[in-house]
């Protein structure tokens, strides 16, 4: 979308018991304020401290001069392809959808509703994470079910990240020089969630996150892809129930599971000091990512760049390196140099001789989410 407006946004990422948020000015490189408000029992409180710490002499932010209070939604659903103007009625379609996202909707009905009472004469905007998936096309959003069932019940592939996939797939047509039209790229979001799309002419054409942010890629504490039977056998053979085996797939699986740290950190440290888990944890996270490497080149019929973002993408070289080794073939060559430590900028990683140029940008999700809602706004 065009995004071609000026203003200041304060963006809040309501989750269900925290407040991020950040004060941008997109005429600004920096934010002009950021932080985190935890231990949120009550969104009306904790959008009462967030304006607190705000109005602050030091805070370096006049609020009478907002423009818009953009808000991250996670779930979207069908209906919501684009950010949205925040009325009563968009309110009670996002809490509706909390069917398909328990975890994260509520927290965000909450959130806007203190928000929205605590500026009442701004506009608010929703920017949905799954929006950018919006044109994956019905053979790549349908899982092979009965439709009817599937139709029913909402079930499809949605994605997530989609704001970050969005944005560190336009930065990299810039920084190549590109037009977006033409390009194959593929976009590895490695955060403590993580997921990863194939973009073909600006337009994401497949993600690995599904229904929920529990489908795909290895995460700090999501197992990602296994044999849905896995479940059955948890429930009837170890005697879990649905909700137990809801929180070990999501909160205690994935690298946690694996290697007892859910911080790429800790885990990259146990390999080095010889502990056999962390080292399988970095084989199981690492495959994952090639098979989808292939996977998409398959789909996009090629491949002109591949991009590491997000707090693994862009702070773990060994990750990336391990990602992408033995791909010479499939014309992918990553340059240890190149590639060493963390990227705080766009950071060409790839050989010279590499027919894929593989990068480094770091994702700015809150910048990208004040930027669509001013754009919505003007
Ligand atoms: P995010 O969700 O994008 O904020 O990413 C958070 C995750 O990034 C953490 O849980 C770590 O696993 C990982 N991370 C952050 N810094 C580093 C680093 N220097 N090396 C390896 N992993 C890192």
């Amino acid at each position: 979308m065009s995004v071609n407006y000026n203003g200041i946004a304060l963006v809040l990422n309501c989750g269900s018991s925290s407040i991020k948020y950040q004060v941008v000015d997109t005429t600004a490189d920096a934010p002009l304020a950021s932080g985190l408000v935890e231990r949120v029992t009550d969104h009306n409180e904790g959008v009462r401290a967030v304006i607190e710490t705000l109005s602050q002499p030091d805070s370096g932010v006049d609020l009478s001069r907002l423009t818009v209070v953009g808000h991250r939604v996670v779930q979207g659903g069908a209906e919501f392809t684009a950010p949205t103007i925040i009325t009563d009625e968009v309110v009670d379609h996002i809490a509706k959808l909390a069917v398909l996202a328990p975890l994260h909707n509520p927290g965000h009905v909450s959130g806007i509703e203190a928000a929205r009472h605590a500026f009442p004469d701004l506009p608010h905007v929703a920017v949905f994470d799954t929006a950018f998936h919006a044109t994956l096309t019905e053979a790549a959003y349908s899982y092979a079910i009965d439709p009817h069932i599937a139709r029913e019940h909402g079930i499809r592939r949605y994605g997530f990240h989609g704001t970050s996939h969005g944005y560190v797939s336009r930065e990299v047509a810039r920084v190549m020089g590109r037009d977006a039209k033409g390009l194959r790229v593929i976009t590895a979001h490695l955060g403590n969630g993580a997921s990863i799309d194939a973009i073909k002419d600006g337009i994401a054409i497949d993600t690995s996150m599904g229904l929920t942010p529990l489908e795909g890629l290895v995460m700090g504490t999501r197992s990602g892809d296994l044999d849905p039977a896995v479940i059955f056998h948890l429930h009837r053979a170890a005697g879990l129930s649905i909700d137990e085996i809801d929180e070990l797939l999501n909160k205690k699986s994935g690298l946690l599971g694996l290697a007892g740290s859910n911080d790429m950190r800790d885990v990259r440290k146990a390999a080095a000091e010889g502990s056999h888990e962390a080292q399988v944890a970095l084989e199981v996270y690492t495959r994952r990512i090639k098979g989808y490497v292939g996977r998409y080149m398959a789909l996009l019929g090629g491949l002109d760049a591949i991009v590491f973002t997000a707090g693994v993408g862009e702070n773990a070289d060994a990750i990336r390196e391990l990602s992408l080794a033995g791909l010479e073939e499939l014309g992918i060559e990553v340059d240890p140099v190149r590639n060493e430590g963390r990227c705080t900028e766009p950071t060409l990683i790839s050989t010279d001789a590499s027919r894929v140029q593989v990068w480094v940008i770091p994702t700015n999700e809150e910048r990208e989410i004040a930027l669509q809602s001013i754009a919505a706004v003007s």
